[in-house]
């Protein structure tokens, strides 16, 4: 079964670094799906140096165009002929205070602009040591998703990220992971009527893929560090 394999390059890579990288990516032989989200200044110039994967902003604005100095909308973005967004990233939502409220115009613009999404989700260590793990990220995701129009909820990739395991080099057990796919996968289904490819990140790197890529209701992984140097990208596209 083919798998989606994400990666989220963060604010890193010069121009030079990221079009290496993208031609070595574009180049390897998957049948996985496979997503760059390299940073917003060097979209164009991966789109046009790469046909075989596909590559995402990794943020969109909330409004269509206007006096919003320094934000990028989703009409520029869908013009670079990229045809991701990332959405709701947890980094975005503690250092930008995304909320639900301009989550939910982010959504819909990218969806106006016909670009699929890369929705992340995930409870921080303190929810989770309390165990409200599982009422925190159902309220994440319905909160937004219950205000799209269904007929596009196909446009819509989920991902788990437990705050707690990115970056930091913990990452969830595959009992953790499997217990919040599952419950996402049942919720979205008895509120929505939809199952949603939900996608796992927090330090998933070429050791431990291949445990996370065949957890049950995982339908791939959106990695951050082991995604910005070839070896352990490649390794984490093969683990599966
Ligand atoms: C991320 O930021 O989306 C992520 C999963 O990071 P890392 O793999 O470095 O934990």
């Amino acid at each position: 079964m083919p798998k989606i394999i994400a990666g989220n390059w963060k604010m890193n890579l010069s121009l030079e670094e990221s079009h290496t990288l993208c031609k070595a990516l574009d180049a390897i032989k998957s049948t996985h799906e496979i997503i760059i989200f390299p940073p917003f200044v060097w979209l164009n110039q991966m789109t046009n140096s790469t046909k075989n994967i596909a590559i995402g902003a990794q943020n969109c604005a909330a409004f269509d165009n206007g006096a919003y100095t320094g934000e990028v909308s989703a009409k520029m973005i869908a013009q670079t002929k990229a045809s991701y967004v990332l959405i709701g990233h947890s980094e975005r939502r503690k250092y930008f205070n995304e909320k639900n409220a301009s989550l939910i115009l982010k959504v819909k613009q990218a969806l106006a602009h016909n670009l699929n999404i890369v929705f992340c989700f995930g409870e921080d260590l303190e929810q989770r040591k309390k165990g409200e793990e599982k009422n925190i990220v159902k309220e994440q995701v319905l909160d937004v998703l219950k205000d799209i129009d269904p007929q596009n909820y196909n446009k819509i990739i989920l991902a788990y990220e437990p705050i707690w395991a990115i970056g930091t080099g913990q990452t969830a057990t595959v009992e953790q992971i499997e217990a919040i796919h599952t419950h996402i996968k049942n919720v979205c289904k008895e509120d929505l009527n939809h199952v949603f490819k939900i996608l796992y990140g927090g330090s998933c790197k070429p050791s431990n893929a291949t445990q996370i890529l065949s957890t049950k209701n995982v339908d791939g992984v959106l990695v951050g560090g082991a995604s910005l140097q070839y070896d352990s990208f490649h390794s984490i596209i093969h683990a599966v």
